[in-house]
């Protein structure tokens, strides 16, 4: 956050930080519209969603809390085309790399899952791997705290600490940036009349304290849910796999809607179809989710998981038990989406205290 300027004769450091003025952001973000799908958040009845950064009069709030809108669908497609004619290398008009604006370190942690899934040199994703390699990510501090928030339960800070360009801290009049990556470096560095050199520790105190506030009210919403240590968390579907009365009674109101598995920012699974279009045979890439009956379904009709119950269970063991033993990460970033979007009212921070036994 603060970097050395020079030690003064008493032996204390002067400090700078890169500032960025509100006005600034958006000829900034006027600038990379030329090379970039920008996106920004903006306030809507249903929350902060992602909408296309228009020009400066776009109404666009750097800030607040993450959107409904989780970050994989603008580099995972809920469906796409991915072959055409039997050929993998379609012609895309118009592709340029997302640059999104104001993400939060609960999205950006889904990329840890995503990157282990979809980057791989012989057998990755290419759309994936494109827009991740080409894209920018302008992220930014959580200055409020959503009711289904709970980051820190699964270790995690409500400011970002990596895999970010450039972070922006809200603070009066503007931001506070902090450097994530040679790309953002370099991006500073192009635009150096807008990013502005300050010597002031005001501003380095403001955001602390914003982010030691933010903090505070997650962790107290995480105790009034009693969501188990994170320590606890990795082993805690093993230990209670075989407990039906928990997996039964939490899976009772599943209506297999998917809907937990498509808003949330780390699952990743998909079908691919066939489809005849302008004569072509085409193959299609969608989302799918393993909370539906024939998910799991073999040929011959077998399903391993032909029960609510195994499909809920799946989904917590896939989250607390494989992805932290063969990626090393829970895969669950404690953004609280599939608890607003379940209409069985199934809220993992329930089923996660449930467990704890
Ligand atoms: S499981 Fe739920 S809370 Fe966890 S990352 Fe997915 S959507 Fe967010
Ligand atoms: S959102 Fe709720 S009802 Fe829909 S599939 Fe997931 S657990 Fe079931």
């Amino acid at each position: 956050m603060q970097y050395p300027l020079d030690k003064a004769e008493s032996g204390s450091y002067f400090f700078f930080m890169i500032f960025l003025k509100h006005a600034d952001l958006d000829e900034l973000l006027d600038s990379l519209s030329g090379d970039y799908h920008v996106y920004v958040p903006v306030n809507t009845a249903r929350g902060a969603g992602y909408t296309r950064y228009r020009g400066p009069g776009t109404d666009y709030a750097v800030g607040g809390i993450r959107s409904f809108d989780p970050l994989k669908s603008f580099y995972f497609l809920g469906r796409e085309k991915v072959a055409e004619d039997f050929k993998p290398d379609i012609p895309r008009k118009n592709d340029k790399p997302p640059c999104m604006v104001g993400v939060k370190s609960c999205d950006l942690k889904g990329f840890k899952i995503l990157d282990f899934v979809f980057i791989d040199e012989e057998f990755g994703d290419p759309t994936y791997m494109k827009a991740r390699r080409d894209g920018l990510i302008i992220s930014s501090d959580c200055t409020a705290v959503g009711e289904n928030c709970f980051c820190t339960a699964v270790n995690l800070n409500p400011w970002p600490d990596s895999q970010f360009d450039i972070n922006l801290s809200p603070v009066d009049g503007g931001f506070v940036v902090e450097l994530g990556s040679g790309k953002g470096k370099k991006l500073v560095e192009e635009y150096s009349l807008l990013f502005r050199n300050v010597e002031d520790v005001k501003l380095d105190g403001a955001v602390k304290e914003n982010r030691k506030a933010v903090k505070k009210e997650v962790e107290v919403r995480v105790a009034e849910k009693n969501i188990p240590a994170y320590r606890r968390l990795e082993r805690i579907v093993t230990k209670q796999y075989e407990n039906m009365e928990v997996w039964e009674e939490s899976s009772r109101n599943c209506v297999e809607c998917g809907a937990c598995n498509t808003v949330c920012p780390t699952c990743h699974c998909f079908l691919l179809y066939e489809q005849k279009t302008d004569d072509k045979f085409a193959r299609f890439r969608v989302w799918d989710s393993c909370m539906i009956k024939d998910f799991a379904r073999v040929a011959g009709g077998e399903n391993p998981r032909a029960r609510l119950w195994m499909r809920l269970r799946n989904r917590f063991d896939k989250k607390f038990n494989y992805f932290p033993e063969v990626a090393g990460e829970i895969a669950c970033t404690g953004c609280g989406r599939c608890i607003a979007a379940c209409p069985g009212k199934i809220d993992i921070r329930e089923v996660l205290a449930r467990l704890e036994v």
